[in-house]
């Protein structure tokens, strides 16, 4: 029987918004596995690494040029039988690197059964019936958008950029500004469903704003961030906003509309959270959670789909229509769009691990496709031993160098190697660093059963 370690040759595509040449981070763990004839071309945009069976871009095993693909649906016990049968004999999640240097689309992923709506009206837009949540977790400094602000901000907004207020209009700021004073966070269901109907009917409003409107009022927001930045979008009784300057706020706005003249989606920032996440700082996108990327490094897990719902921000396909009726309209401060890592209590450390503070820690969205483990190892000899667990992990490593053992097979790890790791299969990873480098690895997987049961609370 095959030890169920397999190294793998990963792809990376080349979507304008990559980050360029060596800046790429998914270009540059692509290129320690690529065949003889991938180089990193220095003019050229990379932006996604992609590690899975997902066949627009299928990651292959390096010992014999098979997809990965073909190896888990000829020998289905490596994803253990049970996720094989759920999933339709492929992984359950796709694995990436982001590399982004321009913003993404401002878009959503729709829920299952719009999923299955939007694919029977219109499969070429909407490829599959499949939800698609998302996780970020940041490699590099980075920052995008995600779920709305709280309604004080947007208030802000609507009252200190006289673009955006003229943009909707005087007298929708003024009624939704009256109707959710005062009542943000009342406990009222009632008084919560109202809140969310105005932002609906203001947000629905801006996206609907004709062409030639958004690009007028784009000239004066741009003209007034570049004039005066140090009072740009600051009322007199300013409230703290994100970014936190007017400065700060004034270069957004400003390198937004270099990469998108006069696109709707510089309004829009100032109904969406802007976020920023240090490395290790993660935030997970549920369905109809509307968010947009705008610049940085990031390790991305989601459920196999590619419906993405767009409505700002690209040259692609938009369905607006879609997006203003699909989204929650729920609110919240950005603290709590953020995913907070756990300890994960199924990686075995050693003596040298435990002693230099090396730690394993889990990243757990509430959903079945995926989890991810990031794990640390701050010193020579530290070990980290992961259970076996029912059902299929792949490992990428971001920094330093190491080992990876599953049975009697021993690989070496370098920054950008990727393997995947058959289900119930012990597995051993070891920094060989000589000083206090730090070994990183980052595993995502997918279990079914006990785990998710506990997670739930109810089966
Ligand atoms: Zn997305």
């Amino acid at each position: 029987m095959q030890v169920p370690l397999i190294r793998l040759q990963c792809g990376v595509n080349s979507y304008d918004w990559g980050k360029v040449g060596q800046q790429s981070l998914a270009a540059k763990y692509a290129a320690t596995t690529a065949g003889p004839d991938f180089s990193i071309e220095a003019e050229r945009p990379y932006a996604e690494l992609w590690m899975g069976t997902h066949p627009s871009l299928p990651s292959r095993d390096v010992a014999t040029d098979r997809t990965l693909l073909d190896l888990v649906q000829d020998n289905r016990a490596l994803m253990s039988i049970e996720i094989s049968e759920k999933y339709g004999g492929k992984l359950p999640f796709l694995f990436k690197v982001l590399s982004i240097r321009k913003a993404l689309s401002i878009q959503a992923h729709p829920n299952k059964k719009l999923a299955e709506e939007l694919h029977a009206r219109d499969p070429r837009n909407y490829p599959d019936d499949n939800h698609k949540p998302e996780m970020a977790i940041a490699l590099t400094p980075f920052e995008g958008l995600c779920g709305f602000r709280p309604l004080s901000e947007i208030v802000h907004f609507l009252n200190a950029v006289a673009p955006l207020r003229s943009l909707v209009g005087c007298q929708a700021a003024e009624e939704f500004e009256t109707i959710v004073t005062g009542s943000e966070y009342s406990e009222d269901p009632a008084v919560l469903g109202r809140n969310k109907d105005a932002l609906r009917a203001i947000f629905t409003s801006l996206m609907q704003s004709s062409h030639e409107a958004v690009e007028e009022a784009a000239k004066d927001l741009v003209a007034a961030a570049e004039s005066s930045p140090e009072t740009f979008a600051v009322s007199a009784t300013s409230l703290s906003t994100n970014p936190s300057t007017p400065e700060q706020l004034a270069a957004v706005i400003t390198r937004l509309n270099g990469q998108f003249p006069g696109d709707v989606g510089l309004f829009v920032f100032f109904f969406l959270n802007y976020v920023q996440l240090e490395p290790g700082e993660a935030m997970f996108l549920k369905a109809d959670d509307v968010h947009a990327y705008i610049s940085g490094d990031i390790i991305e897990c989601m459920a196999s789909s590619d419906n993405v719902v767009r409505a700002g921000f690209t040259p692609k396909y938009k369905d607006v229509d879609t997006l203003t009726r699909m989204l929650t309209y729920s609110y919240a401060p950005i603290e709590e769009q953020k995913l907070q890592p756990t300890d994960y209590p199924y990686a075995i450390l050693n003596v040298p691990a435990y002693s230099s503070g090396s730690e394993s820690v889990l990243y757990d969205p509430p959903i079945d496709e995926f989890s991810v483990v990031k794990t640390d190892l701050k010193r020579g000899g530290a070990k980290a031993t992961f259970d076996g667990i029912p059902g299929p992990s792949i490992f990428i490593c971001t920094h330093g160098e190491g080992k990876i053992r599953v049975g009697n097979k021993t690989e070496e790890v370098k920054e950008g190697y990727v393997f995947f790791v058959g289900a119930n299969a012990e597995c051993i990873i070891e920094s060989t660093a000589s000083g206090e480098d730090v070994f990183t690895t980052y595993k995502a997987f997918c279990e079914l059963g006990a785990g998710e049961v506990l997670v739930n609370g109810h089966l």
